[in-house]
Parts: structure tokens; C-alpha cells; sequence
């Protein structure tokens, strides 16, 4: 067959040839050593994890080595895509501050070699479809749904691979030119299909996470264009990573089983193969096992729960590092107050085995993160997250800048800091004693003492605090009430002769905790005190009286 009349029958309409896509887009300038990374995931309206982890491995290779990292929206699986999609992934990644250089943006394409958007390329695919097929490479494939079904079924009873290749490509391959234009004629639908050739070759690729791979040579006539014309992963991935100048391509370990149709491509195309870097799982533990993260079952795995709960991004950032590069951690407590972008992050240091995703340990790091913030920098964050997810606490934040600023530094200084918050969510409940609006009482006084007690204790309180007095002055203050009731001084006195007292020092400050913040567990007494003002602590105390 004469494969120069058969592309010109598949694609009448082609005329850009392989040197025009080529003058189109020009090699990048880029010092030597420069990545060039990408992110391309499908507009599917689901923003997982995995996302964000291959995008934090592809931003930190770009830009630690002075290259480019950009957006690629892979849409060409129309049947999965949401409308709105691509906005949700450019807001979710903006969130967690990834900064792309170039690709997709809300208000469209940012860089030269756009669109980066993959059903925008449909005709520079089928440039080089058109190519394949006159090189003999590619041919058209009219099986219908049925036959693709019956040679699936005649596969699993025997036992063999799945896919068209051998005698089950034979039907089509063995079409002639005049079948071809007639079956066209008619509207029936076809596939492109790639020519694979049967073989028992190994091929070796040096996959930079996971070191030298062998893998069987691809022998299926995959497809190359679905009968829309538009191309599957495998295709458009190749040319656009090509023509893009992707130096690295991160993605997921799923799709190192088609890993050989994209070398096959690569091969046939005449192009260098970017440094694949196929990463790990996210997993969890269950029960005792480690298994895959899952849509259905595990919230976590969709990055709009790290936003609803307000985690913060450099929590997730550094949570994200430390399954990474095993070594961040090392270097975080070297390195306490760096940026994590000043971590030196390296492929070669990446865990094969699944990421393990737990959310206790993203707790512990995020209550860390907010620890180590100043009160301004949480107090900005903070804000930022309730304006979108709490409109009424965000007002309440903006009533009283000063008392909040304030609250957020009690418990900050010192060698030991408080780190009661641990995310912005969990912030709107703790921090909401500081307000008369949102202030509730959660523990029980009574568990501290007698009602008739309480009342004593905090008439007495009253008639000998002055606001004015230092937290010295204050707690001897306290001390002598407690004597006076009838309570150890010594929470050890009261242990050792628990018959001799009423109760110990522990529940009188409990009790004027309980009074304050609502709760046995809070920052320092005369420190709140001191933010919430005289008025609030007669106020809050005289409630119990
Ligand atoms: N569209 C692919 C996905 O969503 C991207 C894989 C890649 O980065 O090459 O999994």
C-alpha cells in the first residue's frame, strides 16, 4: 500500500507538516543543568494529594535549578471532565503556593508554547499522526465495540495478553486502501493505532526515582487517536513533553506499566526521552496494613480537605517534604527558622516504597508550623482562611484586631511555647474564649469543688484583685486564698494527705480557668487575664458568684 495516499485519506485536512510544528516551537534558552517540569493533570473536578505531591517534586527541580515549571490541562478524556475544573486546580495549587512559570491560567494561556491546554493540539497530534502513517507506523482500525469485546473473551480462555497485536491486529491491518476509503465514506468510526511489531526485546530505561528499569519492548498496536480524532495519553504526552522541552516528567507509579509505549514513541518519533521519574503511592495505614489511598473511603486523599480544615500550606508543604526526601526532618530541626523552599531537595533521595500518608504526624507538623509563626503571620493566615470557610469568625477577628493580635502572642515566648493551635479550623474553637461572642463554658466547675466553694473562692477573688498587679504580686494572692479555704498550696501536700484539705492550688486555678476560658486547659491565667481586660475578668467571673 502506498502509506502517502492513506494519510492523505485519514487527514485530508492536515497540510502543517513535522518541520512547521518544529519552527513553532523553538528549543528554550535555559543555562545548562535547568529543568524544565510540568504538572498535566486532567480537569476531572478532583483535586487529590498525589496531585500536589508530584507537583511539589516538579516545582522544587525547576526551580532549584533555575528552569521552568508549568501547567498542562490533559483533557483529553472528555468523558471525565467538570466544568470548572480547571479553575479548581489552579485555586487548590495557588492555596498550597505552587507557582507556575508558565501553562494554563484562569484567564488562559501564559507562554510560547502554547495552548496547554491538550484539546486546543488536536491538530498538531494529527501532524504527526499523519506522519506515522506515512511512514507505515500507524494505520486505521474500524473494529467495532463487539469485536473488541468477543477478542477480549477469546484472550482471558486462553490465557493470553490483552490488546490488538499478532492475528487480532490482522483484520485491520490487512484493509486495503479501497476498504478504507469506503468504510470512511460511510462514516464509520476508526481509531488511529500504532504499528507495534512482535518481539521479545527488553528495554532499559533510567528512571531517576527508581533507578534502571527492564521492561518488556511494547509489542500492541495501541492507540494513538481516538475516533474524535483526539489522542490518548500516550500520544499526546510524548509530543507535548517533546515539543514543551520537559526535561523531567513526574508522574505517578500507575503509569509505569505503559512506560514501554512511550519509549516505543519516542523511539519511532526520533526524540530524546525526557528523565522519567515514576513516584511513589500515597497509602495509609488500616488495620495494620498499608494500603492505596482511596477516593471513596479516605477524605484525606482530595487536597479540599487540607483547605476545609485549614491546614495551613507550609504545613502540608513540610508534610509533603518529609515523605519525599527522608532526610528533611534531619533538616528541619538543623534549620529551624528556613524556608522550606531552602531545602535542598534531591530525586535521588525518594522513598520507592508507598508514601505513607498519616495525618497525626501532619497535625504534630502543622501545630510546629503555627508555633514557629509569629502572632502576625497567624493572625494574617488565619484571617485569610476564615474570610472563605468561617465569614462570621473572620468578622469577629476584624472586631478586635488588637485583643486577637495579643491573644495569639500569649504563650509564644519562652522555651517551651504553647502550640494549642493546629489548624485554622480547630484555631475558630480554641481561640473562641477571647470573644463574649463565642465564648462558652465546656468544663464542669463542679469538678473542682462544691457550688458553695466556688462561690466563696471567687467573691474572695474578686475583693483583692487588682488588675494592675504583676504575675507575682497576683499569685501570692492566689496562694493566700487557698490557704485560707482550706486547699493545699502543694498539689504534693494534698497527694500525700488528700483528708487534710478541701483540695489542692490545681482546682482553684482550674476554677478561675473554668471561669475565664470556659476550660481546665488553657494558656496562663494572669496573661489572659491581661488581654481580655479588667471588665471581661469581673465580668466572667462574677457570673460564677
Ligand atoms: N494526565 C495524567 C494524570 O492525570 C498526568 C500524568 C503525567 O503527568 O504525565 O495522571
Amino acid at each position: 500500500m502506498d502509506f502517502r495516499i492513506l494519510a492523505e485519506v485519514l487527514f485530508p485536512d492536515i497540510t502543517e507538516t513535522p518541520e512547521d510544528i518544529v519552527k513553532r516551537f523553538p528549543e528554550r534558552n535555559l543555562p545548562s543543568g535547568a529543568c524544565v517540569t510540568r504538572i498535566g493533570p486532567s480537569p476531572t473536578g478532583f483535586v487529590h494529594l498525589g496531585n500536589l505531591y508530584n507537583a511539589i517534586i516538579a516545582e522544587r527541580l525547576a526551580h532549584q535549578s533555575g528552569g521552568i515549571f508549568y501547567l498542562r490541562i490533559e483533557d483529553t478524556d472528555n468523558k471525565r471532565e467538570v466544568e470548572g475544573a480547571v479553575e479548581t486546580l489552579i485555586n487548590a495549587m495557588n492555596y498550597f503556593g505552587v507557582e507556575f512559570d508558565e501553562g494554563a491560567t484562569s484567564a488562559g494561556d501564559n507562554g510560547i508554547y502554547a495552548p496547554y491546554r491538550q484539546r486546543q493540539r488536536k491538530e498538531i497530534y494529527q501532524v504527526f499522526a499523519k506522519y506515522l502513517v506515512k511512514q507505515g507506523k500507524a494505520y486505521p482500525c474500524f473494529l467495532t465495540a463487539e469485536e473488541l469485546a468477543s477478542i477480549r473473551e477469546q484472550q482471558t480462555a486462553n490465557k493470553e495478553n490483552p490488546g490488538i497485536y499478532g492475528k487480532y491486529a490482522e483484520k485491520s491491518r490487512n484493509l486495503t486502501i479501497e476498504e478504507i476509503q469506503e468504510k470512511i465514506s460511510a462514516g464509520i468510526p476508526w481509531v488511529l493505532r500504532y504499528k507495534g511489531i512482535e518481539t521479545n526485546e527488553y528495554i532499559t530505561v533510567n528512571d531517576a526515582v527508581r533507578g534502571k528499569l527492564e521492561m518488556p519492548r511494547n509489542n500492541m498496536d495501541f492507540v494513538l487517536l481516538k475516533s474524535d480524532g483526539i489522542p490518548t495519553y500516550h500520544f499526546a504526552h510524548v509530543i507535548d513533553d517533546h515539543f514543551m522541552h520537559s526535561t523531567h516528567v513526574i508522574r505517578g507509579e500507575e503509569w509505569l506499566s505503559s512506560l514501554p509505549m512511550h519509549v516505543e514513541l519516542f523511539d519511532v518519533l526520533g526524540w530524546k526521552q525526557p528523565v522519567y521519574c515514576h513516584t511513589a503511592t500515597l497509602m495509609k495505614m488500616d488495620g495494620g496494613s498499608k494500603r492505596k489511598l482511596s477516593k471513596r473511603k479516605d477524605p484525606e486523599l482530595a487536597l479540599s480537605y487540607y483547605q476545609q480544615e485549614g491546614i495551613s500550606q507550609d504545613a502540608v508543604w513540610e508534610f509533603l517534604l518529609t515523605l519525599l526526601n527522608s532526610d528533611f526532618e534531619e533538616w528541619r530541626l538543623a534549620n529551624p527558622e528556613a524556608d522550606y523552599k531552602e531545602f535542598p531537595y534531591t530525586l535521588e533521595k525518594m522513598s520507592i516504597s508507598g508514601a505513607l500518608v498519616d495525618l497525626d504526624k501532619l497535625r504534630d507538623i502543622s501545630k510546629n508550623v503555627i508555633c514557629n509563626m509569629t502572632a502576625e503571620q497567624v493572625y494574617s493566615k488565619w484571617l485569610e482562611w476564615c474570610e472563605v470557610y468561617d465569614k462570621d469568625f473572620a468578622e469577629l477577628i476584624k472586631k478586635y484586631p488588637e485583643r486577637t493580635l495579643s491573644a495569639l502572642n500569649v504563650g509564644k515566648g519562652g522555651k517551651k511555647p504553647r502550640k494549642d493551635l493546629e489548624t485554622w479550623k480547630q484555631a475558630c474553637e480554641f481561640m473562641s474564649f477571647w470573644y463574649d461572642e463565642t465564648f462558652t463554658i465546656q468544663d464542669d466547675i463542679l469538678n473542682e469543688s462544691d457550688t458553695e466553694t466556688v462561690k466563696i473562692f471567687f467573691e474572695k477573688y474578686l475583693e483583692t484583685y487588682n488588675h494592675a498587679d504583676d504575675s507575682s504580686e497576683w499569685f501570692a494572692k492566689v496562694k493566700s486564698i487557698t490557704e485560707e479555704l482550706g486547699f493545699a498550696v502543694k498539689p504534693k501536700d494534698y497527694k500525700k494527705n488528700p483528708d487534710g484539705y478541701k483540695g489542692s492550688i490545681v482546682n482553684i486555678t482550674n476554677m478561675l480557668r473554668i471561669a475565664l476560658t470556659g476550660r481546665a486547659n488553657a494558656p496562663d491565667i494572669w496573661e489572659v487575664s491581661h488581654v481580655l481586660g479588667e471588665d471581661i475578668v469581673r465580668k466572667r467571673i462574677e457570673k460564677f458568684i
